[in-house]
């Protein structure tokens, strides 16, 4: 069975979804740090990310390049933070998370969003690609 990111690549699951390619797939975080906090991941199912060969790892760096100057225009923040972490979902992603304070990293700390206020931010974060 694929991890539930393939899922939602495939449309199987929604998403709010903020950009895709034909190698890579952008989308808000659904329990996120701070608003704004996206993921960023590769099509191809891998579990961890210096498992990808570099192709991949460079061209998964060049898209959350792209999506991050999106977010950093369309969200409020100082900077827009990196983090690859990969305990809970065996599927390679980049989160993209708009930086405030350094509790905005801290992946205890969440904010609640609606679904209005997750389909407002992504089609603004789209506006800015
Ligand atoms: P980690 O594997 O520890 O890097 O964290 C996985 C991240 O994926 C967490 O921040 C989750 O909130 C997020 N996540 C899990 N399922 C979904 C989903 N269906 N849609 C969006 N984000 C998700």
């Amino acid at each position: 069975m694929g991890s539930v990111f393939t899922s939602i690549i495939k449309g199987e699951i929604p998403s709010y979804k903020i950009a895709e390619d034909e190698n890579y797939f952008a989308f808000l975080d659904i329990n996120p740090n701070a608003k704004g906090h996206t993921l960023c991941i590769p099509k191809k199912e891998t579990d961890k990310l210096l498992d990808l060969d570099e192709e991949s790892y460079l061209g998964l760096m060049a898209f959350s390049r792209k999506i991050g100057i999106a977010l950093e225009k369309a969200v409020p923040c100082k900077r827009v933070g990196m983090a690859v972490v990969g305990l809970e979902v065996p599927h390679v992603h980049v989160h993209l998370i708009p930086l405030n304070e350094m509790r905005d990293i801290n992946f205890q700390h969440k904010v609640s969003m609606t679904d209005d206020e997750f389909r407002e931010l992504a089609a603004k974060i789209r506006e800015q690609l």
